[in-house]
């Protein structure tokens, strides 16, 4: 497999040293698959070519580690076609570059321009058709050519039909156009992986996390690229939300002062200290079900947390969130670590997603999601539903969102701009009463809706309150089955 990049650049012999390779020499390497060579076949003024060449030994692959003996067949298109094993060789060759750092100081400050790449990808399996590779690469920036392999250069007895030739030409930073490589051949290959692993969501995350999160085709890649794990796709793009939901880096945050504004608040939403009231709105609402036992989901830094421990009724708090960097925060805010034992077992920060049932969340007294729901995929809201209101089936939920009527009183925003990055939604008071009418009537709760916030006579309260009461104490267990009284395990994660 030979693939080729061409970078057009002033004094492009640098972009090789960036590259971590001379570009006098040829590197050899082997690799679990076989060999990989890095070689400049043209290094000018104005623009280098790097040729990655493999050699995969498909004997090798059969009989190798039981990882690769997925591949039944000794002869096979791999050594032939562009596909995982190429990303596998990608990073053997490039894992320096490929990480966004530069083997070579002196070139670190080219790390960050964006030059003209072509790449050139002789035999690509993609069992999607052009269709997909242009789906796939251009909205990350580069015109794409993809053509089939004429017929005299298949091996028919191989079933080549699903082979391209393919071009990328794009303005891409050096680390960009090899992560997207990394990712994107083994999404665009149908054949099994491989391996499929946790350490498979973790590259996925590492190499396309910053561009990934805002691919249109997101759920498509991560589905591909973990083709035979389903629970590993759902927890990639969980991750990859959360990734999205623009929380700043953890760096920033030791410098923050608690009163620092959260994920949620957008500077489009000034309002100062409209989050403090929704939270002690949500406080009161707590405290009038007279609940004993909390669990806020998408706890975020804790906030609500926070609050809730100072409230002595309270004797059993739980925080989850999707979101690593958020629930790091969130013990940090609360101190878990030098808590006094009284206090520490009140409380419990761990991760999950409110999309999955999960044991841990049955027999609470009230379950909040403070906003929270419109970071989710609108056919995403569903699976939520069943997890809150059939699964753990509190006496009470609360939930917050933003009223997107509302969004009309901030000049900073257009007509149709979200208060954030991360909303998938936003509702306006009417959509809001349907969607908490609709999951009222499904799972037997009342609804109440509440503006929060200060009202404009036409446009509402900024935010809305919606509070579901199961009704009557008798019906509290109706999912005998999912409800088995797992207090012990719920302390998981701390
Ligand atoms: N409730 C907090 C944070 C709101 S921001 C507050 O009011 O301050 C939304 C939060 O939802 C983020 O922390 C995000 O990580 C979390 N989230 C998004 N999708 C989630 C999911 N599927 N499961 C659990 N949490 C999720």
């Amino acid at each position: 497999m030979l693939m080729t990049l061409t970078c057009y650049a002033p004094n492009a012999a640098d972009v090789g040293y960036l590259l971590g390779k001379n570009p006098a020499s040829t590197f050899e390497r082997p690799f679990s698959a076989g060999t990989v060579w890095v070689f400049y076949p043209e290094v000018a003024d104005d623009h280098v070519t790097v040729a990655l060449l493999t050699e995969i030994d498909p004997v090798g692959l059969v009989r190798g580690p039981a990882a690769l003996a997925q591949l039944d067949q000794y002869v096979n298109d791999r050594p032939y076609v562009a596909s995982s094993l190429t990303s596998v060789a990608l990073k053997t060759a490039f894992s320096t570059a490929l990480a966004g750092r530069s083997a070579s100081p002196s070139r670190a400050g080219r790390l960050d321009e964006r030059m003209r790449w072509v790449v050139t990808l002789p035999a690509v399996a993609c069992d999607g058709g052009d269709d997909l590779i242009a789906r796939i690469f251009a909205p990350l920036g580069y015109t794409v050519a993809a053509d089939q392999l004429p017929l005299d250069e298949r091996f028919p007895a191989w079933g080549m039909a699903n082979v391209y030739r393919v071009t990328l030409d794009g303005m891409q930073t050096t680390q960009d156009v090899l992560s997207h490589l990394y990712v994107l051949l083994p999404v665009l290959d149908n054949s099994k992986h491989y391996y499929v692993g946790d350490e498979e969501t973790d590259k996925l995350l590492a190499h396309g996390g910053a561009w990934l999160a805002a691919h249109p085709e997101r759920d498509l890649i991560a589905r591909r690229y973990l083709r035979y794990k389903r629970p590993l796709v759902q927890s990639a793009l969980d991750r990859l939300i959360a990734a999205d939901a623009q929380i700043p880096d953890a760096a920033d945050a030791e410098s923050e002062s608690d009163e620092a504004a959260p994920p949620v608040e957008d500077p489009a939403e000034p309002e100062m200290g409209l989050h403090e009231l929704r939270l002690n709105t949500v406080l009161a609402a707590i405290r009038e079900a007279g609940a004993h036992s909390l669990a806020d989901l998408g706890c975020g830094e804790g906030k609500l947390l926070a609050l809730a421990l100072k409230e002595r009724m309270l004797t059993r708090i739980v925080g989850m969130d999707v979101s690593s960097v958020a629930l790091a925060r969130a013990r940090r805010r609360l101190r878990l670590d030098t808590l006094p034992t009284a206090q520490r077992q009140r409380i419990e920060v761990a991760q999950g997603s409110l999309l999955y049932r999960d044991q841990r969340l049955a027999g609470f007294d009230a379950v909040s999601l403070v906003e929270v729901i419109e970071h989710l995929d609108p056919p995403r809201l569903a699976a939520m539903e069943r997890v809150v209101f059939q699964h753990a089936r509190p006496r009470r939920v609360i939930v917050t969102t933003p009223n997107r009527e509302y969004n009309a009183h901030w000049q900073a925003l257009g007509e149709t701009r979200l208060r954030h990055s991360d909303h998938r939604f936003e509702w306006t008071r009417a959509e809001c009463r349907a969607w908490a009418e609709r999951v009222a009537a499904r799972y037997d709760y009342r609804m109440t809706q509440r503006e929060l916030g200060p009202e404009d006579a036409d446009l509402g309260a900024p935010s809305q309150l919606v509070i579901f009461d199961r009704p009557g104490e008798e019906d509290a267990r109706t999912q005998s089955d999912d409800v088995e009284h797992d207090l012990e395990r719920s302390g998981g994660d701390e």
